[in-house]
């Protein structure tokens, strides 16, 4: 008796899809060739044969790699602009005080892995399409040229490429293109893989959307939002007491695991690149290998460190070596290897 041990068939593009209205980014998806996660159905006999095979395979079958500031440096001044963007929204959209910005996106970054999370979480309500819009639309993009280096390398490669970002679809295919990458990745994990379309409660009319937020107002005077601000200025403040937000997204690790899941990708076998350091270290926990990218040094949860993903065969030339056996592992647990470049 055949035994399901995967979730049935389902591609990558109906989890990224989410209605209609957006057709188009799903046109953009297929014309760059990024193509589905299928969900294998094993049974024991295969998966006995698996095993077996197991012993032959490389250290890794799979390379995750996020995104933004990881497969092109930090000087592109991108995020340096989504920043800026982030907090006009605040102030233009949400009606919250210039004076309180600082502050409060220091706290929500910290504290909900990113400022769009926490803002949902302390009660603000909007659309995300829109606010994605507001936050990548007016980005310098024309800052990212196309990498042959980077592009070379990655297709010599023989080994499965999926892009985890917390950023949306529509920014995610835009930076790959820019940088020429586009048809590199099997597939790309963002935004919409992991949360569900999710339109403002305080309109239902696509043309009131410019007025989103303005019917909101700062949490000195809407007792809906929580104060975050003054929750921490209290001297026994713990995080542990704050709202949850709905939004998934690194460095949960529950949301890491979900991306996993989704794309079917055995963490123990598995090499995460990331320039962020919490995520490397939410990626260490639930089981991945690390690369720590943009740094020169090793940080706690990482692995490895490339100055810049274009050191990547000098630092890990054993993904190249497809035939190399793994060492013995008897106890199930991954073998680190630590390398910096
Ligand atoms: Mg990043």
């Amino acid at each position: 008796m055949p035994t399901l041990l995967f979730p049935p068939l389902l591609s990558f593009q109906s989890l990224c899809i989410q209605s209609k209205k957006e057709l188009f980014a799903s046109e953009i998806l297929l014309s760059v060739s990024i193509s589905y996660f299928l969900f294998p159905i094993q049974t024991n006999m295969e998966y006995e044969d698996h095993r077996f095979r197991q012993v032959q395979r490389p250290k890794y079958d799979c390379l995750l790699f996020d995104l933004d500031d990881t497969l092109y440096p930090l000087s592109s001044g991108l995020a340096t602009s989504v920043l800026k963007n982030i907090q006009d929204y605040m102030v233009e959209k949400l009606g919250i005080e210039q004076s309180k910005i600082p502050a409060l996106c220091d706290l929500l970054y910290k504290n909900y892995g990113t400022t769009m999370a926490g803002l949902r979480a302390i009660g603000y309500d909007f659309d995300y399409d829109e606010y994605h819009s507001f936050v990548h639309g007016r980005l310098p993009y024309e800052n990212l040229k196309p990498d042959p280096v980077l592009r070379s390398l990655l297709l010599s490669l023989p080994i499965r490429k999926v892009i985890f970002t917390n950023a949306d679809k529509v920014h995610a295919v835009k930076v790959l293109r820019r940088l020429g990458l586009e048809d590199c990745f099997e597939g790309i994990i963002c935004f919409e893989t992991l949360n569900p379309t999710h339109k403002s409660t305080a309109s239902d009319d696509e043309d009131d959307v410019e007025f989103l937020g303005l019917k909101q107002s700062s949490c000195a005077s809407n007792p809906e939002i929580f104060d975050i601000i003054g929750h921490f200025a209290q001297s026994n403040a713990e995080s542990s007491g704050l709202p949850k937000t709905p939004i998934v997204c690194k460095p949960s690790e529950s949301a890491i695991e979900r991306a996993l899941k989704i794309a079917n990708i055995n963490p123990h076998r598995t090499l995460f690149f990331e320039d962020s350091v919490r995520n490397i270290q939410s990626g260490k926990h639930v089981g991945l290998d690390t690369v720590l990218v943009g740094k020169s040094q090793r940080v706690k949860g990482a692995d490895y460190a490339l100055e810049s993903i274009h050191n990547l065969r000098e630092a890990i030339a054993e993904l190249w070596e497809a035939d190399k056996l793994p060492e013995p592992n008897y106890s199930g647990v991954p073998v680190e290897t630590s390398v910096t470049a």
